[in-house]
């Protein structure tokens, strides 16, 4: 855990009732987190630590932009993120997520390591759903996407038309394809029996 030893906030060590902490997280860090769903950034994190006679309270403030997948045409996107969130640390005999924002660390160590914290904040900030602004999408995956869907919309246009006008052709080559009981050779089979 070297790598994030910068993310190291000394509770006990503490000489005023406030601290603050600014944190830069950008891609070394969310390379370094090593997530799937998540692995550039460059977001601002403000923490406000403040001692009371019950417990730490820790305020993070998260601002900045992530690069996440755009569910349109699956190219890389900034997407803007904003979060306010904050938990409760208190000391006892050793580490323990309690629920409720609230965690435990050991006295003896008397700090907390905000890395994982501030990445979930993050990737829990992230929209459902994301695309990219009008017009901003991958042109090619689009232009691919758009003629495929405008392709089976003409095709469905076209297949009425003929088999209205050209009976005896284009049923055959339906019925084939969807097999349907109307079938020529089911009218043969019929007259036998
Ligand atoms: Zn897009």
């Amino acid at each position: 855990m070297g790598k994030f030893e910068k993310y190291r906030i000394d509770l006990k060590g503490m000489k005023e009732n406030h601290a603050h902490y600014d944190f830069l997280l950008d891609n070394a860090f969310f390379a370094a987190i090593d997530s799937p769903e998540l692995q550039k950034g460059k977001v601002t994190v403000q923490v406000d630590v403040k001692k009371t006679a019950q417990a730490f309270e820790l305020s993070f403030n998260s601002q900045g932009t992530v690069v996440v997948l755009c569910d349109r045409c699956l190219d890389e996107m900034d997407q803007e993120i904003s979060s306010t969130d904050k938990i409760f640390v208190k000391f006892g005999a050793e580490y323990a997520d309690e629920g409720d924002n609230l965690i435990i660390v050991p006295e003896d160590e008397g700090d907390i390591n905000v890395a994982w914290i501030m990445y979930e904040y993050i990737a829990l900030a992230i929209p459902m759903k994301h695309v990219h602004a009008p017009g901003k999408c991958n042109k090619t995956m689009s232009g691919k996407l758009n003629k495929y869907l405008r392709t089976s919309a003409d095709d469905m246009d076209e297949m009425e038309p003929v088999d209205d006008s050209a009976e005896d052709e284009s049923n055959i080559v339906s019925d084939e394809e969807n097999d349907k009981p109307i079938d020529p050779r089911w009218s043969e089979l019929q007259k036998l029996l």
